[in-house]
């Protein structure tokens, strides 16, 4: 669209260009003491085990929670974050807040972060996560890291070692967005993955279209030979749950089980399943 004839000769350059930029540029200055000020706070969505009904875990998910403009999307500050180098600090930042909810929870419910690819080159990546679930009492056995496809070109050597060190701790590790971006079946290999996540793409066409269920049938064949669970994200209603049950599909997630919750939220619902393993700090009584 950069080339229009007539008196739109300079519509490449338009107001909604400038506007664009000027909101980048205002994310972008906010974005730098949101962090420290901790206005990114992690959501959590369900994930629930489909031959059962029951929770297994959560995952964390970012939001901003600007003071003027709400709750901002994940899709358009994490870019940022990354092209200006905020994202180990904000990542540590969710990671921390998260585990300190998390370790509230029932220990049987786990915890899934998502790893951007920019963070997969930092040498230190593992041992500041370990130190955050150290100082935090979170115990890595309950953690599940989400890495998407396009992270594994970069460098290789060092995803491996990064992703070995935290399972040695005895943390898992997923492959994120399965079956877009760089889909290669050679990176199911290139890491030790102990779980696929089927993207949510073909999971909402599910049931409109033969080819995203052809896909998603693959794909779950595909887990099956390789040993690897399988969840889909993007369940938006019941026929959809029903039709990965009956493909073999191991968990799911998606509206369908509710919007991702705040803090405050999943520690009611949790409370109401009595899945609460100690009171909040809050509600201990003070020694008198
Ligand atoms: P993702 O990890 O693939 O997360 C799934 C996205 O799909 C989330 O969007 C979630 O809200 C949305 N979703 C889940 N179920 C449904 C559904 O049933 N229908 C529809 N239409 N959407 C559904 P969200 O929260 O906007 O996150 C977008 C992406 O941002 C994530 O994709 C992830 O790649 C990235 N992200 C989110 N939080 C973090 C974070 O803390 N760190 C990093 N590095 N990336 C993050
Ligand atoms: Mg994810
Ligand atoms: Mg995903
Ligand atoms: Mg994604």
């Amino acid at each position: 669209a950069a080339k229009k004839s007539g008196r739109n000769r300079y519509a490449w350059f338009d107001h909604s260009m400038e506007r664009e930029l000027q909101v980048r540029n205002e994310l972008e200055s906010g974005l730098r003491t949101a962090i420290p000020r901790m206005e990114i706070v992690p959501y959590f969505e369900q994930q629930i085990d489909l031959a059962s009904g029951r929770l297994h875990g959560f995952e964390v998910l970012a939001r901003w929670e600007h003071p003027q403009r709400g709750l901002i999307s994940p899709e358009l500050f994490i870019p940022i974050a990354e092209e200006t180098g905020m994202i180990a600090e904000l990542s540590l930042s969710i990671m921390r807040q998260a585990f300190t909810t998390a370790r509230d929870w029932d220990p049987s419910l786990s915890l899934s972060i998502n790893i951007s690819p920019w963070q997969l080159r930092d040498a230190w990546l593992a041992q500041k996560i370990i130190k955050v679930m150290t100082e935090t009492g979170f115990p890595a056995n309950r953690l599940e890291i989400e890495i998407t496809e396009s992270s594994l070109f970069d460098n290789l050597a060092l995803a491996q070692s990064i992703v070995g060190s935290l399972k040695n701790q005895g943390a898992r590790i997923a492959l994120d967005d399965f079956g877009t971006g760089y889909s290669s079946l050679a990176h199911l290999r290139a890491l030790p993955f102990d779980r696929i996540k089927i993207d949510k793409s073909f999971v909402m066409s599910l049931n409109e279209s033969a080819d995203s269920a052809a896909i998603v049938n693959a794909i779950a064949r595909l887990g099956e030979s390789l040993n690897l669970p399988v969840t889909a994200e993007g369940i938006e209603d019941g026929q959809v749950e029903e039709r990965l049950r009956s493909i073999g599909i191991a968990k799911g997630q998606g509206w369908f089980y509710g919007k991702p919750l705040s803090a405050t939220g999943v520690r009611r619902l949790l409370a109401e399943r009595r899945l609460l393993q100690q009171p909040a700090a809050s509600q201990v009584p003070a020694a008198a």
